[in-house]
C-alpha cells in the first residue's frame, strides 16, 4: 500500500511516500517558499534509485502548484516511482487540532469544520492544512485523506496540568485547556527510546527545538506534561513567536495605543528569536552574529534559559530523569544550544561528552558513559508516525467492514 504523508508549513510543503506496512520510503520532496515570490526551492528524491533534483527560483504560488510539481516528478518518465497518482492509496496529514477531534480521522466535512472552528487557536497552521487538504481532494477525489492530529499524544496529561486556573466553566463551556502540540515528534522520540532500551519504563524529556519548539515530559511512554498550551503561542520562545508571556501585557499595550492586530503580529510574526535578536529568525545567522551583537547573544541565552527552566520543572514532575533527547532543526544541529543547556544540568546528573556533542556519533549518545542521565540526539521523524497511524486506521476500518 502506498501512503503519502503531507507535512504542511506556513510557506513549505514536505512529502514522503511510503510503502506500507514495510515503512520503506519510496520518495521524498520539499517545496520551500511557497507564495507569489517566484523564488521557491524544490527538492525531490527517488529514494530507491537515489535520483535527486533541486530546482531554484521556481514559481510555486500555491499549495496546489506545489502538490502538482511533486506529483509530476513522482510519475515522471525519467525516474517514475508510480505510474499514476491513482496509485497513492491514502494521504496522511500531520494535522494540528480540530474542535472535538483528537487522534486519527478521515478528513470529511465534519472534521474540516472542526479545524475551521479552531482556526483562531492555530490560525497559520489550520488555514494551511485546510487549503492543502482541499487541493488534494480536488486532485484525488476518491483517495482517503486522513488527519493524524498533534493533540492526541498529550491526552494523557492529567487535569492538574491540563487546566488553566481560570473559571472552571470556561473549560467546560469553551474547552479552554492546554492542548499541547508536536505530538507526532514526541511520540516518535518516546518510541525510539523504548526501542533502544527495551520496554517503556523510563523517565524521558523530549526537547523538539526548531522553528517551533516544545518540550515534553514522558513517563512510561505517556506524555505527562508539555510546554505548548492552548495555542502554539506558548512555552519556550520560537523563531518568530513569543513563548509564555503575561496575558496582561496585551491590554496594557492596547492602552498605549497599539491595536490588537499590531500586538498579535508582534507576538506571532515579529517576536521570538527574530524580535529579540533583530537579526534573523534563524539560529544559524543569530549564532554567527552572537560574538559581536549583544541582542543576538541575548536571544540565544533567553532561548536556552527557557529550555533549562522547563527541563528543571519536568525533572521534578517526573521525580528524576533517565533520558534527555534533543531533536528538531536546532536540537539536532546546534551543539552550542545543547552544550549551554546541558552544562546547567550537571546538578541533575547530566554529564555531557563535549567531543560527542560537537560530532554526535552514530548512536546519537552525547553524554559520558557514566552520566546518570543519558543524553541523545535523535533526528525527528514525524512522517513515519503519520504513515503508521494512517495505515493502522485504514487496516482497522477495513477489518470493521
Ligand atoms: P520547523 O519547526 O519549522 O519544522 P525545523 O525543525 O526544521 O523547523 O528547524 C528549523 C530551524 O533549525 C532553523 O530555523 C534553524 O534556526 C535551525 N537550524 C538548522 N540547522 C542549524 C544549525 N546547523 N545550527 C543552528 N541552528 C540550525
Amino acid at each position: 500500500m502506498n501512503i503519502l504523508v503531507c507535512n504542511v508549513g506556513s510557506t513549505s510543503l514536505k512529502f514522503k511516500l511510503y510503502d506500507m506496512p514495510s515503512q520503506e520510503a519510496l520518495a521524498t520532496a520539499r517545496v520551500e517558499r511557497v507564495g507569489d515570490r517566484k523564488d521557491a526551492i524544490f527538492h525531490y528524491e527517488n529514494t530507491g534509485t537515489g535520483y535527486r533534483v533541486k530546482l531554484e527560483q521556481q514559481d510555486v504560488p500555491s499549495y496546489s502548484a506545489g502538490i502538482r510539481l511533486f506529483v509530476q516528478y513522482l510519475t515522471d518518465l525519467s525516474a517514475p516511482v508510480l505510474d499514476s497518482i491513482e496509485q497513492i492509496d491514502a494521504i496522511g496529514f500531520k494535522t494540528v487540532l480540530a474542535k472535538d477531534y483528537y487522534g486519527v480521522h478521515l478528513l470529511d466535512e465534519a472534521v474540516l469544520a472542526g479545524m475551521d472552528a479552531y482556526m483562531n487557536i492555530a490560525p497559520v497552521h489550520n488555514s494551511c492544512y485546510l487549503e492543502a487538504i482541499r487541493q488534494c481532494r480536488l486532485l484525488l477525489p476518491d483517495t482517503p485523506l486522513i488527519g493524524v492530529f498533534e493533540t492526541e499524544f498529550h491526552r494523557s496529561i492529567p487535569p492538574e496540568r491540563k487546566l488553566y486556573s481560570l473559571p472552571y466553566e470556561w473549560f467546560e463551556q469553551y474547552g479552554v485547556q492546554r492542548f499541547g502540540y508536536h505530538g507526532a515528534s514526541h511520540r516518535y522520540i518516546a518510541e525510539s527510546i523504548a526501542q533502544r532500551c527495551g520496554g517503556s519504563a523510563f523517565k524521558l524529556i523530549s526537547c523538539h527545538l526548531g522553528g517551533s519548539s516544545s518540550l515534553c515530559a514522558i513517563e512510561n511512554g505517556l506524555s505527562i506534561d508539555t510546554s505548548f498550551g492552548f495555542s502554539l503561542q506558548t512555552g519556550v520562545m520560537h523563531a518568530n513567536r513569543t513563548g509564555d508571556m503575561d496575558a496582561y501585557i496585551i491590554p496594557f499595550l492596547m492602552d498605549q495605543g497599539l491595536s490588537l492586530q499590531e500586538i498579535l503580529q508582534g507576538m506571532d510574526q515579529n517576536g521570538g528569536m527574530l524580535g529579540i535578536s533583530g537579526v534573523s529568525n534563524d539560529l544559524r545567522f543569530i549564532t554567527e552574529q552572537a560574538g559581536t551583537n549583544e541582542r543576538a547573544a541575548l536571544a540565544i541565552s533567553m532561548f536556552c534559559n527557557d529550555v533549562i527552566r522547563y527541563i528543571g520543572s519536568y525533572y521534578v514532575e517526573l521525580s528524576g530523569l533517565d533520558h534527555l533527547v534533543f531533536t528538531g532543526g536546532i536540537g539536532e544541529n546546534s551543539d552550542l544550544v545543547r552544550e549551554t543547556v546541558c552544562k546547567k544540568l550537571t546538578v541533575l546528573g547530566v554529564d555531557l561528552d563535549d567531543e560527542a556533542n560537537r560530532r554526535p556519533p552514530a548512536d546519537g549518545i552525547i553524554s559520558k558513559p557514566d552520566s546518570a542521565v543519558k543524553v541523545h540526539v535523535i533526528p525527528a521523524d514525524e512522517e513515519s508516525v503519520v504513515a503508521r497511524k494512517t495505515y493502522q486506521y485504514l487496516a482497522e476500518s477495513a477489518a470493521q467492514k
